[in-house]
């Protein structure tokens, strides 16, 4: 049953996939023209650290804060909580390349938030549709474990995306830790936005949506099934649609 905070009125695995070897010649677009942080950024030393080892172990990965994908003038934001080590580290795009960006992209394509093929590599030709997908932590943590400090420091990047998105509406947000640091963008406080898969928040004219991450730990455990994340992305769509009607009668 779907829930939303009392503040409405006002308002991971890593699994490696098959692909190539080398995709630093294959970076996505956005990393040339997002808000994001440097290639280089060392505001956490530990995760700088981390992708210094990586770069000397995986010289082909890309290696580096991954910068968000997708449509900047999108309508929904999907926050994901860091890039996977084999994933999204590894390739250089959100989600792409592990467990989670299967369910995450076919669930994106069902709902029309995506079209073409989902091959699990940059340059598989898949397009965002009104949507884009950032994450709460730009570089990969060690066991996928973000500390509080690196939480914080890097919300300035995740603010900055929002801050991108001038026709945003929606946003949904994958796990606790993108909840926690999403909602402090938007200016709410965790007593009067508690996360809770299915739960909606409002803060000004964008309602934020509670999921749990679509980590095949969660989905192996049962904690997260393919209908539940379906749940919440038929609950944007009919947001956004009643969004888009309401908009339009206003100007009627
Ligand atoms: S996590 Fe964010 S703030 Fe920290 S080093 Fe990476 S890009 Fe910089």
């Amino acid at each position: 049953m779907r829930k939303i905070s009392k503040t409405e009125p006002n308002s991971r695995s890593g699994r490696a996939r098959p692909g190539p070897a080398a995709v630093s010649d294959t970076l996505p677009p956005a990393a040339t023209d997002s808000p994001g942080p440097e290639r280089n950024c060392r505001l956490c030393p530990r995760l700088a650290a981390f992708r210094d080892t990586n770069r000397l172990r995986e010289p082909s990965w890309f290696n580096a804060p991954v910068p968000p994908f997708g449509d900047r003038l999108g309508s929904l934001l999907v926050v994901g909580l860091a890039p996977g080590l084999q994933g999204a580290n590894r390739t250089g795009r959100p989600f792409t390349g592990d467990y989670a960006g299967d369910l995450l992209y076919g669930t994106l394509l069902e709902f029309g938030f995506a079209a073409g093929r989902y091959d699990a590599r940059p340059d598989d030709g898949l397009r965002l549709v009104d949507c884009r997908i950032g994450n709460a932590v730009h570089c990969v943590p060690p066991q996928n474990k973000p500390l509080p400090a690196e939480i914080n420091t890097c919300r300035q990047f995740l603010a900055a995306t929002r801050a991108d998105m001038p026709r945003l509406r929606a946003v949904v947000m994958l796990g606790r830790i993108a909840h926690d640091s999403t909602i402090k963008v938007f200016g709410l406080r965790a007593v009067e936005a508690p996360f809770g898969h299915g739960r909606e928040h409002q803060a000004g004219d964008v309602r934020l949506f509670d999921s749990y991450h679509c980590s095949r730990y969660n989905t192996n455990t049962g904690v997260l099934t393919a209908d539940m994340f379906r749940s919440v992305f038929a609950s944007v769509r009919r947001h956004l649609a009643a969004d888009q009607t309401a908009g339009a009668a206003s100007f009627g």
